[in-house]
């Protein structure tokens, strides 16, 4: 018995569709080949009858005899090997059989009154009434010299013919059990193919439902049932991924956290523990508000972040010249770089580059990139800003001759809590963040980079005479390279 679910079904639909098919093929082709063999006797007897009743009726005439000497005679002509003939009159009385055996009553078979009505041949398919044997009984009219009409009546067995029929009934309904054996057999083992790899799938998602990521749907599946396990494999894996990224997250956010605090504890007890010398309680002071600085910067990090996550990130939309932006920007860095010894270098094609943004949140996107750049640049080595015009876009490149970033490392930088190095501090939010301000100013973040030589951070926006065709700006100047 097969279990109740898909693989039922399959079976099911399989054997009854064609179960079906076969019985329709069957009963038609039972009724041709039944038709050929009863059409087979009717053409042979009405052939006969065709060839001997013109050349009796022309050899013969009722008025030469009288009439029972005509109607043996006719009888003689036309009588047949394995089939008994019967002259009738117009009523249905047998008035002579080449049996010799005449019946009492009169024939009240279809065939008398279609033969007179048509006055032709016509046929009879049923059991004699007095043996109960099934026969065929072909009828004509003989009309001598337009007289009296008499109907001259075949009847023949076909006993043997209907056992022939019945042995071949047999023998195709044997070759349809064959057939459904088959199907049989065919559809257990499609149904099987199927259902083995989804209750595997199943039992393989159930343990993952449960939390064990470390398992996965094994065996070579074809088709939609391949691509089912390979996606529910690939999904445990970025389960594992991302449980990693968090788990590393958690590790790096606590330690982020936890070197300011410390810092703050260890002052503010340093502080309070007396003594008030007013040198060591500025430098304790400075510690503690920078400290608390930074602090704040992490938290709103992630205040950003989780904004961004639900679309909850408000722009305030103004004209922002990204030139003097970027001013700013170098201006505000300035002191970490030169504490680095980082030369910092802004070029730009144009004067005027003006984009519709948040100026905010534009600042933010291109400090944190300027800062990675610092962050992970050589000593004595430049960052160049470099600033372009590509047809309704500015593209602003940064680029630093620093550590650099490998192949692998590059595809995942932008993703959320993604770090290369954990220890340099940082959240591996940053670029997370920035990619998506970018694109809140339908624009686009790419960064190419080489291990050891240094990477470069491009951010493409919208200039705003292509996103307002009316704005007028101003024309184009010569190049301007600018040493910061
Ligand atoms: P974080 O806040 O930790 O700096 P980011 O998302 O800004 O996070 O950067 C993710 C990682 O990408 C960094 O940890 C660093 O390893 C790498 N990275 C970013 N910018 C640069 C760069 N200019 N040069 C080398 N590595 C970089």
């Amino acid at each position: 018995m097969i279990k109740k679910g898909i693989g039922r079904q399959i079976v099911m639909h399989y054997f009854i569709v064609i179960f079906l098919a076969l019985m329709l093929v069957e009963v038609v082709f039972l009724f041709a080949i039944r038709a050929y063999y009863y059409d087979t006797i009717y053409n042979m007897i009405s052939s006969h009858i065709d060839v001997t009743v013109r050349s009796a009726l022309i050899s013969t005439s009722a008025g030469d005899y009288g009439e029972m000497e005509y109607l043996t005679q006719i009888l003689s002509l036309l009588k047949l090997p394995d089939a008994e003939l019967q002259i009738l009159n117009s009523t249905g009385d047998v008035l002579i059989s080449s049996s010799g055996f005449r019946a009492d009553k009169p024939v009240q078979t279809s065939d008398i009154p279609q033969a007179l009505a048509s006055g032709n041949t016509a046929k009879w398919i049923g059991r004699q009434a007095t043996t109960g044997e099934p026969v065929m009984a072909v009828t004509t009219t003989l009309q001598p010299g337009g007289g009296q009409v008499y109907l001259a009546r075949f009847v023949t067995s076909i006993e043997k013919v209907n056992q022939r029929l019945l042995e071949i009934t047999f023998v195709s309904m044997s070759i349809i059990v064959g057939i459904m054996v088959i199907v049989l057999i065919v559809s257990i083992g499609l149904a099987n193919s199927i259902v083995k790899p989804i209750n595997n799938i199943i039992a393989v998602s159930a343990q993952m439902a449960k939390g064990r990521f470390d398992v996965r749907v094994e065996g070579d599946y074809r088709y939609e049932l391949g691509e089912m396990g390979s996606t529910l494999n690939y999904m445990a894996e970025e389960i594992v991924r991302s449980n990693q990224i968090k788990d590393d997250f958690v590790s790096s956010i606590s330690h982020e956290l936890r070197t300011p605090l410390t810092s703050i504890k260890g002052w503010s007890e340093t502080l309070d523990s007396g003594g008030y010398d007013p040198d060591e309680t500025r430098i304790g002071m400075g510690i503690i508000s920078k400290e608390t600085e930074r602090l704040i910067g992490l938290v709103e990090e992630l205040l950003d972040f989780s904004k961004l996550q639900q679309n909850e990130m408000k722009l305030t939309m103004t004209h922002v010249e990204l030139k003097e932006l970027l001013k700013e920007i170098v201006l505000n860095v300035w002191a970490k770089a030169e504490l680095k010894k980082v030369h910092l270098r802004l070029e730009a094609d144009e004067e005027s580059f003006a984009v519709y943004g948040d100026a905010n949140r534009l600042k933010q996107v291109f400090l944190n990139i300027v800062d990675n750049a610092i962050k992970f640049s050589h000593e004595n080595s430049v960052i160049v800003l470099h600033m372009t015009r590509e047809e309704g876009w500015v593209r602003t490149a940064v680029q630093d001759q620093g550590i650099g970033i490998d192949e692998e490392n590059l595809k995942r930088v932008k993703d959320r809590f993604f770090q290369v190095n954990t220890q340099g501090g940082g959240t591996g939010l940053g670029l997370a963040i920035t990619q998506q301000l970018v694109e809140l100013h339908e624009g686009e973040l790419d960064m190419t980079s080489e291990l050891g030589v240094g990477t470069t951070v491009s951010v493409k926006l919208p200039l705003l005479e292509a996103q307002e065709v009316k704005t007028e700006l101003p024309a184009p100047q010569p190049d301007s390279t600018e040493d910061v």
